[in-house]
């Protein structure tokens, strides 16, 4: 049976980049002969041209009947003012996507702060202290006088067990298998102390695997300082949000940050970076970000529906990508090169 995936472009350099990733699954997929049938979904500036919305009704009921969707990046300064939707963490909620992966690998030739890094980063993203996560209405912050404001954190066994458990299933699948829980336990003896001792609790069921556990203050110092000892990292929603831009930036930047966001039911295929409207509709932005959130989310795929060929078309595509950014012969500016957004996303396809 096909699995059902969504196209969801989003704004500004979205509909440049998305049609990359989907061009370079397609023929993934062909190659695997793994069978997909796509959707495209309005959200953003055309949702709202469209359906009056910038996340249409419609849109959040179609993407409930999909196994999983290609997200571009949203544009929210481009929005009418009397629209001012906020669509990403509502969206991982209504969903129930709890962790963003996000890879951090460094390439030998393209110019980065460290070299030799591999690094799996899981963020947990449904609470913390990201209003949209833990609260029905409202922000999560208040201000209860003029001189006093005060900001809610949430954090549950539930919430931090199944991100924890998502951490050790990738390590499982890695050579060197380690997890690091990243926290300040010390301080946050309660809510990082949650996370802390469902992170050990899940390491019981993972013999393989050795967890270790680093003050976030610290960990960010030797992030800086010696990547490459580090394999999975999981850590909570605020703490991640900033580990990982800081992982970016250690290998090249915005254009070379994957993600997929996750959950037991569904999975969306999302790139680090915004949808940076000073590059948009030049055919200038690096499609590498949406292309490998879309490899992530065929290996999401092929775990969650036991679907080799899902799994094999998503290692064609990590070859393939490999092979362009050696050749280092259709890359975009950011990468030192001088290929356009369709060139680069043309020569992965054609390296498959
Ligand atoms: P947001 O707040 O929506 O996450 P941001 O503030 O992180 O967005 P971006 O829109 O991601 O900002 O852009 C940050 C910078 O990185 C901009 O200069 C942008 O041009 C550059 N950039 C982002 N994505 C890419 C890409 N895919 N290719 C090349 N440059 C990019």
């Amino acid at each position: 049976m096909a699995l059902k995936l969504g196209i969801v472009a989003g704004d500004d350099i979205g509909p440049e980049v998305v049609p990359e990733a989907v061009k370079v699954m397609k023929a993934a997929a062909a190659k695997t002969g793994l069978q997909l049938e796509w959707q495209e979904l309005l959200t953003g500036v055309r949702g709202h041209e469209v359906h009056g919305h910038t996340c249409p009704q419609s849109t959040v009921d179609a993407l409930f009947k999909l196994d999983g969707w290609v997200f571009g990046p949203h544009g929210h300064d481009a929005y009418p003012k009397n629209d001012p939707t906020w669509i990403n963490p509502p969206l991982r909620k209504k969903y129930e996507m709890y962790a963003n992966v996000k890879p951090v690998k460094s390439y030998p030739n393209i110019p980065s702060v460290h070299k030799d890094v591999d690094i799996v980063f899981l963020r947990e993203t449904t609470e913390g202290m990201q209003g949209g996560g833990v609260v029905v209405a409202g922000s999560g912050e208040f201000r209860p006088n003029d001189d006093i404001s005060i900001g809610m954190r949430v954090i549950t066994r539930k919430g931090a067990n199944r991100v924890a458990r998502a951490a050790f299933e990738i390590a499982n699948t890695r050579k060197r298998k380690i997890v690091t829980s990243v926290h300040k336990a010390s301080v946050y003896k309660l809510c990082c102390g949650m996370f802390a001792e469902e992170c050990r609790k899940v390491a019981e069921d993972f013999p393989d695997v050795r967890l270790e556990e680093i003050l976030v203050d610290g960990f960010a110092m030797k992030l800086v300082m010696n990547p490459q000892r580090f394999d999975v990292v999981v850590t909570t929603n605020q703490f991640g949000d900033i580990l990982t831009d800081e992982g970016a930036g250690l290998v090249g930047g915005l254009g070379l940050a994957p993600g997929l966001v996750m959950g037991e039911r569904y999975a969306m295929a999302q790139a680090t970076h915004g949808s940076a409207p000073d590059i948009a509709g030049q055919n200038i932005a690096n499609p590498y970000a949406m292309i490998m959130s879309g490899k992530m989310l065929f290996e999401w795929l092929g775990r969650k529906h036991k679907e080799p060929k899902a799994t094999a078309a998503a290692q064609l595509m990590d070859a393939a990508m490999d092979k362009v950014i050696a050749e280092a012969k259709h890359l975009t500016g950011d990468l030192g090169g001088k290929a356009s957004t369709t060139e680069m996303g043309d020569a992965v396809a054609a390296a498959l």
